[in-house]
């Protein structure tokens, strides 16, 4: 089916709202890399989000280009193209982008949308997330504001973050960031509320901490505490009644327990970034490939080695499929198989 419309994206999310379950939003950085997780939902039957990172752009972009903006509008414009092949619903999604980011990498993406959405078409992503968590909150949801009121117009949703996402992650190294900072306080959730609110209307997904971690670490050394998202929401049910919600976003998802998802969706987590768990699926066929066609992927003393095996497509091929089944149990692992609202 087509990337989907906002129309169809709000539905989405209600429907993993309403079914408490939650979209993988996995990381690509290339046509292959979409295509494996494009075909992860389909076998799966998902709905999900496909999602590139700044530096996911500046790869797609080539080398001799480095164009964060560029290599993402590539890869958006090839999943629009491909998505139509398969039978669930996909939208494009852009990850974090720091506030020093924003005039490079955000603007010229709304900047493409803009020209979409004025020649009648869809706008090119779906949503996109603004990373303002190393600034002082207030700072941070001045800058979300007038990026909300931009993408509302546009028909795109914006995704915010409070109190930081600990790991390091596409060169972001938040390893040494305070401790309570990877705790998000109920003050600071009804204060992001309060202050988007201000955009009548317009919709987004909050990144909230509850002490994640982006990247693997060994067991134990990451403290999770789902229940805070849980204080957030009943904070904000106290103040403002039932209908008040926020659509959170869990980072961080790789090496957590299966208990500790399940217990997120319970508590409105609607989308689950993936990124590291994908990464090493991708390449450990790769290795297993290397390894076993050692003789034949290299010129071993004059010899011509064996086209067959260093044909990258051969090893790709199976990279793609590496990746694709650890996106199949992302989903299941979200509750996310066999939801797609056709
Ligand atoms: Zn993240």
């Amino acid at each position: 089916m087509p990337v989907v419309d906002y129309k169809k994206y709000c539905q989405m999310i209600d429907n993993a709202k309403k079914n408490k379950f939650a979209f993988a939003g996995i990381n690509v950085v290339s046509e292959s890399s979409s295509n494996a997780v494009l075909q992860g939902f389909a076998e799966a039957k998902a709905d999900g989000l496909i999602q590139v990172s700044t530096g996911g752009g500046e790869f797609a972009s080539g080398q001799g280009v480095k164009s964060a903006a560029l290599g993402a509008i590539s890869i958006a414009r090839h999943v629009h193209f491909i998505a139509d092949q398969y039978d669930i619903n996909v939208a494009l999604h852009t990850d974090h982008c720091q506030a020093n980011k924003v005039d490079s990498f955000l603007r010229p993406l709304l900047d493409e949308s803009r020209k979409r959405v004025a020649a009648g078409e869809k706008p090119l992503f779906n949503s996109h997330m603004f990373d303002g968590s190393a600034l002082p909150l207030k700072e941070n949801m001045d800058i979300a504001v007038e990026l909300l009121k931009e993408c509302h117009e546009l028909g795109i949703i914006l995704e915010v973050e409070a109190g930081v996402v600990g790991g390091e992650e596409d060169g972001v190294d938040n390893e040494h960031a305070p401790a309570e900072k990877l705790y998000t306080t109920p003050e600071d959730m009804l204060y992001v509320y309060e202050r988007l609110s201000e955009v009548k209307g317009a919709r987004y997904m909050f990144a909230a901490t509850f002490g994640n971690v982006h990247g693997v670490y060994k067991p134990g050394n990451v403290k999770l505490k789902p229940i805070i998202l849980k204080q957030g929401q009943d904070a904000l049910v106290a103040k403002y009644g039932e209908g008040a919600s926020f659509d959170l976003v869990f980072h961080g998802g790789s090496g957590s327990t299966l208990a500790e998802i399940r217990e997120t969706l319970d508590y409105g987590v609607i989308k689950m970034n993936v990124d590291t768990d994908t990464q090493y699926a991708f390449t450990r066929p790769i290795v297993e490939h290397m390894m076993k066609n050692y003789d034949g992927v290299l010129k071993v003393d004059g010899d011509v080695g064996n086209k067959k095996v260093y044909d990258p497509r051969s090893y790709l091929k199976k990279a793609e499929t590496g990746m694709k089944e650890r996106t199949i149990v992302a989903i299941k692992d979200l509750r996310s198989d066999g939801q797609t609202i056709g």
